[in-house]
């Protein structure tokens, strides 16, 4: 892929992006950013090594890819700003910003727009990120494939067919690290109750979600099968599980991922 990609706002998502592309190979002079922030500009150009623009009209005219990474709120002024050069250019436009339509960041930019949708999670941040895309109409196949290249290296990319099944995945995971965070927080809180250091109930807690994950990952077996095949009838693991299931952990977070997702549809 040799297209010019411009990223609107370097900040911390748009910085692991390119991070991700400069890793994989990506030519340097085919990456500009811009930011408004002159310290902000400085600090790209020395860390990654690629041209950074103060003007956004100037960095959309020299590009074929362009990425919004500003902060949702900052998403409409910015697109009324370039709408004009988006218009003569007619880049590819690939929106990184939580909670905003298709059809809404359409029109601010004029109209007729190809357009893919992204939403990352946070582990974008460490190149280990979850990323659901969705393509509008206006997607050329050749342009889904750059987009989902450009998001790959932040880490995995699923597709989704309509809009709001990117609700869903806010849900999953757009807000999931957070429960995982919540999850191991309540390990470690109760490793350390039965009486073990926070040094190593810590330490113990992160790496056996790390290998539980990491373990599904690398099976072929589906996740039942995993968690019977550490489950012995009568042990210990089996109390845990019973205790979980008697208190409906199931509903739990289904309940508490619908609210997730009722969410995204109010703030969208
Ligand atoms: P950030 O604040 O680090 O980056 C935004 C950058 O845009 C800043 O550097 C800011 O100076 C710049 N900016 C502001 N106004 C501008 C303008 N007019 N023109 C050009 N640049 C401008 O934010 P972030 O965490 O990188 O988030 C960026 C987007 O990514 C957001 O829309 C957010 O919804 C989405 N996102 C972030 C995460 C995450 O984990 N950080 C996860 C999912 C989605």
């Amino acid at each position: 892929m040799n297209a010019t990609i411009c990223f609107i706002g370097a900040g911390n998502m748009a910085m692991s992006l390119i991070g991700g592309l400069l890793a994989s190979g990506y030519a340097k002079d085919k990456i500009i950013a811009t930011e408004p922030s002159e310290a902000q500009r400085r600090s790209v150009t020395e860390r990654m090594g690629i041209y950074c623009y103060s003007d956004n009209n100037e960095a959309v005219a020299r590009a074929d890819i362009v990425v919004f990474a500003v902060k949702p709120q900052q998403l409409q002024g910015v697109c009324h700003e370039v709408q004009a050069s988006i218009q003569a250019k007619r880049p590819l436009i690939i929106s990184i910003a939580a909670g905003i339509r298709t059809v809404d960041m359409d029109r601010w930019l004029g109209g007729n727009n190809a357009i893919v949708r992204t939403m990352p999670n946070t582990p974008a941040l460490i190149q280990s990120g979850a990323t659901g895309l969705f393509a509008n109409a206006k997607v050329k196949p050749e342009q889904s494939s750059q987009a989902e290249n450009i998001l790959r290296a932040a880490g995995i990319t699923v597709w989704v067919k309509t809009e709001e099944q990117i609700d869903a995945l806010t849900a999953l995971s757009g807000s999931g690290p957070a429960y995982y965070f919540l999850f191991m927080e309540a390990m470690q809180q109760a490793a350390q109750d039965l009486g073990l250091d926070e040094k190593s109930a810590r330490l113990l807690t992160l790496q056996t979600a790390f290998g539980a994950a990491k373990m599904a990952l690398e099976s072929t077996d589906d996740l039942v099968t995993l968690r019977q095949k550490v489950t012995s009838p009568k042990g210990t693991t089996e109390q845990a599980i019973l205790t979980f299931e008697a208190q409906n952990l199931r509903q739990t977070v289904k309940d508490a991922m619908s609210a997730a997702q009722n969410r995204a549809v109010e703030l969208a």
